[in-house]
């Protein structure tokens, strides 16, 4: 890690219209159809600057919720040519970022798409990858949780650099932003937005104030439950069964919401367009709180009710993506807790099971 400087109290916006004069896309929290998404914006005044966290993720800049894998077309001799999309990914800065987001899709997602993420992977996906080299994180931290924020719950918190290629924390008594850079692609960026940055100041004294902030903010969250208690709860195949998945999950309605704003879920599908002359293949987002999403092709469902399909949701969290990718399944942004039309509290399910852990271990003691 290393501390750059300052950016005064008012001016980090300024890097938007900075960016985009040198014709890198900035990627910041905006209005779309009244709400404040993560979506492309060329100057400040499109910014929404008191946020706490975008309705969507950034992660539809790295894995689009659609996108043209391939074509196919046949000649005239009855063979095909097959073309894939050119891959000019644009240079993208995503400011404004939060910690949650950063560590979920830096980190998390990038595990799944990544082949070196575990000996037992084999898959690489290079339009996730590539996309991710083009891809500079600016994060801002948090100042305040919201009542759905649990991220300190999840091991990490509103000023946690996991994830983030620079951090910039609201700190010192003017309110000024402690720049800390934490990769390459962050060093970069500092070089191209370094006429906007106050250098010289006292490094300690900088370091003490954005440490002070960041402390302060942690202070406002709640730690809700222990991972290490749910882990343990989910890790034993006699708690599959348990009448805590069936109970609080038997009111989703399968709308898919949690997935689809969710910094971590990854599922998609493919789409074949055309027939036999020619067509294309789409890679489409997917939800495994969707009924189709497991029915094999002899019409078998191993997930027949949808209480059965959240706990699927459950276990990729805290259990699957831990034993798999050894990394996070959650960072506990809250947009499911938010979100989910009938009150699905992904969170009563981890405080639940952990009692449920406290309870089997007292029993045996
Ligand atoms: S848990 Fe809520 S948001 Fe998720 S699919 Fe069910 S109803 Fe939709
Ligand atoms: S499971 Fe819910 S709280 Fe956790 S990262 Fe996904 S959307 Fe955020």
């Amino acid at each position: 890690m290393k501390l750059v400087g300052t950016i005064p109290a008012g001016r980090v916006w300024d890097v938007v219209d900075h960016l985009s004069r040198q014709g890198v896309r900035v990627v910041a929290p905006t209005l779309v159809d009244g709400l404040c998404q993560f979506a492309p914006v060329t100057g400040a005044h499109q910014v929404v600057k008191d946020y706490l966290l975008p309705q969507n993720t950034f992660k539809e800049f790295l894995f689009p919720k659609q996108e043209r894998v391939f074509t196919w077309l046949r000649r005239d001799d009855g063979s095909y040519v097959v073309t894939e999309p050119p891959r000019d990914f644009p240079e993208t800065v995503i400011l404004g970022g939060r910690p949650c987001d950063a560590a979920a899709i830096g980190v998390s997602l990038k595990s799944v798409f990544s082949a070196s993420a575990s000996d037992r992977w084999e898959h690489a996906d290079p339009l996730f990858l590539e996309r991710f080299e083009r891809t500079t994180v600016v994060c801002i931290s948090c100042d305040r949780p919201d009542l759905s924020c649990f991220c300190t719950t999840m091991g990490l918190g509103p000023d946690d650099p996991t994830g983030s290629d620079v951090l910039i924390t609201a700190s010192g008594p003017d309110g000024d932003l402690v720049v800390e850079v934490f990769s390459p692609k962050g060093e970069r960026f500092v070089e191209r937005i370094r006429p906007l940055l106050i250098t010289g100041q006292s490094e300690s004294l900088l370091r003490e104030q954005r440490l002070a902030a960041g402390q302060e903010a942690r202070g406002r969250f709640v730690r809700v439950f222990d991972i290490g208690q749910v882990k343990a709860f989910l890790d034993n195949p006699e708690n599959f069964d348990d009448e805590l998945f069936q109970r609080l999950g038997t009111k989703c309605v399968s709308c898919g919401v949690c997935t689809f704003e969710c910094p971590t879920c990854h599922c998609f599908d493919f789409k074949d367009l055309g027939d036999t002359t020619g067509g294309e293949r789409i890679k489409v987002w997917d939800s495994c709180q969707f009924p189709a999403f497991t029915v094999h092709a002899t019409g078998h469902q191993p997930r027949p009710t949808q209480w059965e399909r959240y706990r699927n949701r459950f276990l990729c969290k805290f259990k699957i993506y831990e034993d798999v990718f050894e990394t996070l399944g959650c960072t506990g942004c809250g947009r499911c807790v938010r979100d989910c039309p009938v009150h699905v509290d992904i969170t009563s399910y981890a405080m639940q099971s952990h009692a449920r852990q406290v309870t089997l271990l007292q029993l045996k003691a």
